[in-house]
């Protein structure tokens, strides 16, 4: 089978090069000449574990390749996907302008049959809009050429997105057609063979799974970081609570850390989508609007417990930094709590030296040299009135307690990640913030 993908960013990329894996043939379009000039030479834009080398290795094999051309790219497709982005509108609903544009694109150069499917994260009845958008380009130049749209919402997590596609949990597709059913059958051949689950469904209830799954998933964890602020408040600890209701099978023990907050690409735009979406037809989905007024305060939670213990002052002081993606094993910054963190403490006239395994470069990319960047973890503390741990990377889950405590200037940390045992922080001597549970020191 030969396919396209539109948009090689996170999604556009590892679905390509996983499609590709699998023995079909895959063209990856993107409008940025750079990024495909870069992906020619081998140069992979983003950080994702294990991406590189089967990106090499599918395109000495011929059956990857990358273009800026639509037009070329679609002259052998039996369907082709689109992934662009769907940022959120000023009001907070889905910006659908790229994934119509490409609908259009893709209805001003086909030349045969094809099944367009959205990749996409899009509101419920964009396939519809798509079908539009294309039928639109067709009538114009009076082509009677037929074709159908599908929707199959992509579930990948960033930093273990390769195994995510290929071994999914579930693969969603929503068709209207057996045509365009039997194609996407054959392209998802190999998982159907490899035992796991591909759902067909109608159009509607596709597009509004993938709304429903980051929606639930982000209730999980406002829900918890809700509870574990009230643990603080009642003297509970947060991580027994965890424990105790993780166990019940039906509550189930994942997506239930506290933290400081849900980032991303993709939950807290995804949230506001399905709130407009549900306002726009006159059914509010009243919890979801508390889940994102959650996650806002969330993010300032460990802000306020800094300024809480300098009382109200912390011009001048330095602070260290501990993670700044989003989320380990990523280098994607977007909506990361730590900017809210930063940005913060920035406000409030304090130094801050900041460390992260990949997302530095990033990080500079979006704020400059407002921040100081470490060489590695314990640069970050050398003079430093506290560390700040933002992201849980695993590198710094068993830190050398007995190093910082010579290089930092108070023995200090506000951990928002509980990646700290109370009794050890108890041992080594060090006043610690966490999330839900008590302050120790
Ligand atoms: P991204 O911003 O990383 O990549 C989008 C790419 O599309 C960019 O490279 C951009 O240049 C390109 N593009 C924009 N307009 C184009 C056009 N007209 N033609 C060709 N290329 C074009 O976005 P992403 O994170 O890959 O997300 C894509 C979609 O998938 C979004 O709807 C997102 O919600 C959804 N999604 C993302 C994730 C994730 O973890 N990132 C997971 C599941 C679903």
């Amino acid at each position: 089978m030969n396919i396209t993908i539109v948009g090689t960013g996170y999604v556009g990329l590892v679905s390509g090069t996983c499609f590709a894996e699998t023995g079909i043939t895959v063209t990856c379009v993107d409008v940025d000449q750079k990024k495909i000039d870069n992906l020619n030479k081998g140069i992979i834009p983003i950080y994702e574990p294990g991406l590189t080398p089967m990106v090499t290795r599918n395109m000495e094999k011929g059956r990857l390749s990358f273009s800026t051309s639509l037009k070329d790219s679609i002259t052998e497709a039996d369907a082709v996907f689109i992934a662009v982005g769907t940022p959120p509108d000023e009001d907070g609903s889905a910006d659908l302008q790229y994934v119509l544009g490409v609908a259009r694109e893709i209805g001003k150069h086909a030349q045969h049959y094809m099944v367009v499917v959205t990749k996409s994260t899009v509101p419920i009845g964009t396939a519809k809009k798509v079908k539009a958008a294309v039928q639109d380009e067709l009538d114009k130049r009076n082509s009677d050429l037929t074709f159908d749209v599908a929707s199959n919402p992509e579930f990948l997590k960033e930093g273990a997105a390769i195994d995510d596609f290929l071994k999914p949990d579930r693969v969603v597709i929503g068709t209207e057609s057996e045509k365009a059913q039997k194609a996407m059958k054959r392209l998802y051949k190999p998982f159907l063979m490899n035992n796991h689950p591909v759902i067909f469904m109608d159009i509607p209830s596709a597009e509004m799974t993938k709304y429903a799954a980051n929606s639930m998933l982000a209730t999980k964890i406002s829900f918890m970081n809700d509870i574990a602020n009230l643990c603080e408040i009642v003297g509970a600890d947060v991580n027994n609570v965890r424990k105790g209701i993780g166990s019940d099978s039906r509550i189930g023990n994942k997506f239930i850390y506290p933290g400081t907050g849900y980032g991303g690409s993709c939950f807290p735009k995804d949230v506001q989508a399905l709130v407009k979406t549900s306002e726009q037809m006159g059914h509010p989905l009243e919890i979801l609007k508390s889940v994102e007024l959650v996650n806002n305060r969330q993010k300032s939670v460990l802000y306020k417990k800094i300024m809480s213990h300098f009382n109200g002052d912390i011009k001048g002081k330095r602070f260290g930094i501990w993670g700044l993606s989003f989320k380990p094993n990523t280098d994607d910054m977007r909506e990361a709590p730590a900017l809210v963190v930063i940005d913060k403490l920035l406000k409030e006239g304090a130094e801050i030296v900041a460390y992260d395994p990949v997302a530095m470069e990033e990080c500079e990319r979006r704020i400059g040299d407002s921040v100081q960047y470490a060489k590695d973890q314990y640069e970050a503390l050398i003079d430093a009135d506290a560390l700040i741990v933002i992201t849980e990377w695993n590198e710094f889950k068993v830190p050398n307690f007995r190093v910082m405590e010579k290089l930092l200037k108070n023995k200090i940390i506000f951990d928002g990640r509980n990646i700290y045992d109370i009794e050890e922080m108890k041992d080594n001597e060090y006043t610690y913030y966490s999330i839900g549970r008590e302050v120790i020191g």
